[in-house]
């Protein structure tokens, strides 16, 4: 069966559950991380009031240091919404769509695709297309009948990185979403 958004909303239900996605994604299972700083093992709990983890020693982790949601104030959740409709859109999400999915401004949004895109493309960086690729208009920017979208120079490697990570992931399409997932 395919990953839908009932399953999303399952594994995916809150915040937290996104936050601690990553950690255990960047660092292995809350109970078994040995501590950095002590090297006790497991001592890692969920703060309250930030979006970490403290160690009995007082050591932290923040989980979202170093990835696209670093500095955003858009809740994980969305973030993690918005890399599932990426991923399972055959022709990717234009920010107007993102806009309307996930409640935020156009401005927003238009980042939020941006730094999928940005990430997409890095995951894919070593593992280039050979040969001429053709890339059509619908694939860029998700064009309606008759509408041309303009996607300048400077933005251009990165849809061709989306295009190519979708590329290499089109015979598993429904695995997209995991290996973005599991690539912090
Ligand atoms: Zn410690």
């Amino acid at each position: 069966m395919t990953y839908n958004v009932l399953e999303f909303m399952k594994q995916f239900p809150d915040d937290d559950t996104c936050l601690e996605h990553l950690f255990v994604t960047r660092f292995g299972n809350v109970g078994e991380v040995a501590c950095p700083k002590c090297g006790e093992i497991g001592k890692f709990k969920r703060l309250r009031k930030l979006p970490a983890y403290t160690c009995n020693c007082g050591h932290h982790i923040h989980p979202m240091k170093d990835t696209p949601f670093e500095r955003s104030t858009t809740p994980l959740q969305k973030w993690f919404y918005a890399i599932y409709l990426f991923t399972t859109s055959r022709h990717g999400v234009s920010a107007k769509e993102l806009q309307r999915q996930l409640g935020v401004t156009y401005k927003t949004a238009w980042r939020i695709g941006h730094e999928i895109r940005k990430y997409m493309s890095m995951i894919d960086g070593d593992n280039g297309l050979s040969g001429t690729v053709e890339v059509d208009e619908t694939y860029i920017g998700g064009k309606r009948k008759g509408t041309h979208i303009h996607v300048s120079g400077k933005h251009m490697a990165k849809y061709l990185g989306e295009f190519e990570y979708r590329y290499n992931m089109r015979k598993t399409p429904e695995l997209m979403f995991f290996r973005l997932l599991a690539s912090f």
